[in-house]
């Protein structure tokens, strides 16, 4: 473990979590909702590691923009931002059921 890298990754997360505040803004949803939302971000993840991992570096119906390698390496960053989605989603579900247990205990 590195403590410059997790810094660095949680300040990105940190900033996806605030567009995400921007876009959204604060979301009132129940515990399932919110499970369906982290959900569907895993699911893209998932879909990321897939198309890596069977080489298949661009998205089906477009024009490979790039050599297969920069498609590849490509995909590895674009699952690397949706694990950053996944873990912005999952500190709205801390944040939001703190809130939850802070009203149930007053
Ligand atoms: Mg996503």
């Amino acid at each position: 473990m590195n403590a410059v890298q997790i810094q660095r990754i949680l300040f990105e997360i940190h900033s996806e979590r605030k567009r995400q505040f921007q876009k959204w803004g604060d979301q009132n949803k129940s515990l399932p909702e919110f499970v369906s939302i982290l959900t569907e971000e895993v699911g893209e993840v998932a879909k990321e590691a897939n198309k890596f991992h069977n080489r298949e570096p661009y998205d089906s119906g477009h024009k490979p923009k790039y050599d297969y390698e920069h498609g590849q390496i490509e995909r590895l960053k674009w699952y690397r931002e949706e694990l950053i989605q996944v873990a912005a989603v999952a500190v709205q579900m801390i944040e939001n059921v703190e809130s939850m247990i802070k009203k149930l205990e007053e």
